[in-house]
């Protein structure tokens, strides 16, 4: 199956989903190119680990937000420390999935 893109939005479909205009931004079928093989070998190889990285941005979120409520709680010092590594460091773990979100995206592995 062929992937086709959209050069006004960048919305990639099966080229049998592209009907007279893009779903998403209302372009011409005529605005949609066909990816190479090599092009869309790269997007479909790297769904599952965008997917992954989408799934552990969320799950960063949540660990911040549970060690923000045990900082706030504020046991004892010993809590608070592992409470604030946690939320450090989940914070950067988030941060270093961005980055390779933004390196595939750049790199046409999206
Ligand atoms: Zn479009």
């Amino acid at each position: 199956m062929k992937l086709v893109k959209c050069q006004v939005c960048g919305l990639v479909l099966a080229e049998d989903e592209l009907h007279e205009h893009c779903p998403k931004c209302n372009a011409p079928k005529e605005k949609f190119d066909v990816l190479s093989d090599e092009d869309a070998a790269k997007i479909e190889r790297s769904e599952f680990t965008n997917g992954l990285h989408l799934e552990l941005i969320k799950l960063c979120r949540e660990i911040e937000d549970l060690a923000a409520s045990g900082i706030e709680d504020a046991l004892d010092p010993a809590c608070v420390k592992v409470f604030k590594k946690a939320k450090a460091d989940a914070f950067m773990i988030r941060r270093m999935c961005k980055a390779e979100l933004a390196g595939h995206v750049s790199k046409g592995k999206w």
